[in-house]
């Protein structure tokens, strides 16, 4: 028996690939593998690591017509799931075992919404994701946007997240970038248009068609099951690109579990008075302290008590 990583689905098979290797080769699930306890639709996702079978003859490669068998999935170390689109309680697992996301943003272009990316950077937390902020279109920041970028840092820098500035453009920072890729699976996600794609393409220009790809699947549009892939760089490492910001899951959260997932309140709130503490109108708490203090930024906080108002509930 063999371990290999799934790197794409295609609705009738799987395409696994013994990492770093990239020989791509099909396989079916064996029965019903099933996750324990798990109210997942689908056993297994791209970026899971798996244990296949293939009875072949020496010498011969699992083909589409005798493909390799997945017996069973190993243990993820974390993965992004979707509710499925038809109410019920399933969950469907997209990706697994990634080693950081790379959330991109525009100071301006578009603009970002700092509410919409607290709920994106908390999703990656409940996750276990490591959360990478990348600034793209440096290029194009004017006087203005460059004194946003510069609060910016302070507020997502504060938090304890990594923050980047790139261009796609002029390819300030895609080093970084790809030294980072190397060796590991990254995800790229970010609203439409703050060059997603473009970033990808700056960091390994032989993924241009390929990322084409994957935004034509995206404006085909309203399937319910959009199939993510993994992509191999030239430079080493993998990256999962998202079609569009809805693929990258919903967290249900009960109201004491929000404050966990913002990094900065998780460090203070053993100092408040009382626990459970929601950090609103308890005396003593040590996360309105911070806050008021200037440890903690408004618009951490501003976020936080948004989310608390939806009831943990939000996408
Ligand atoms: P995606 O929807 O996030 O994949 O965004 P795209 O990569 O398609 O980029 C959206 C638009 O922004 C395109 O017209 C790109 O040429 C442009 N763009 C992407 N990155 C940059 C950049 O760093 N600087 C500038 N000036 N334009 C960029
Ligand atoms: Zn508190």
């Amino acid at each position: 028996m063999k371990t290999a990583t799934i790197v794409k689905h295609t609705g009738s098979h799987y395409l696994l690939a013994e990492l770093p290797d990239w020989n791509l080769f099909p396989a079916v699930l064996r029965g019903k593998i099933r996750l324990k306890g798990s109210p997942a639709t689908n056993p297994v996702a791209v970026g899971d690591r798996v244990m296949f079978e293939f009875d072949g003859k020496e010498g011969e490669m699992p083909s589409a017509e005798h493909p390799a068998v997945i017996i069973s999935v190993l243990p993820r170390k974390n993965y992004m799931i979707r509710k499925s689109a038809n109410l019920s309680r399933q969950a469907h697992i997209i990706a697994a075992n990634l080693d950081r996301a790379f959330i991109v943003v525009t100071m301006n272009f578009p603009e970002v919404k700092l509410p919409f990316l607290d709920r994106l950077l908390v999703t990656c937390e409940v996750y276990g994701i490591p959360a990478v902020i990348t600034v793209n279109k440096t290029d194009l920041y004017n006087e203005d946007d460059l004194a946003r970028l510069k609060v910016f840092h302070e507020i997502y820098e504060g938090a304890g997240y990594e923050v980047l500035d790139v261009s796609a453009l002029t390819g300030e920072g895609t080093d970084t970038i790809r030294e980072m890729c190397r060796g590991s699976v990254s995800l790229f996600s970010g609203v439409s248009g703050v060059g997603k794609s473009s970033l990808i393409k700056a960091v390994d220009p032989a993924l241009s068609p390929r990322t084409g790809e994957i935004s034509e699947a995206h404006l085909q549009g309203k399937h319910t099951t959009t199939f993510y892939e993994m992509y191999p760089l030239a430079s080493g490492g993998f990256i999962i690109d998202t079609p569009g910001i809805r693929g990258f899951g919903l967290v249900d959260l009960s109201k004491e579990e929000i404050a966990l997932y913002f990094p900065e309140m998780r460090r203070v709130s053993s100092g408040c008075r009382f626990a459970p503490c929601t950090h609103t109108h308890e005396p003593g708490c040590a996360v309105k302290d911070a806050v008021a203090a200037g440890s903690i930024s408004p618009e951490r906080y501003e976020s936080y008590l948004g989310m608390l108002d939806e009831g943990g509930k939000y996408r």
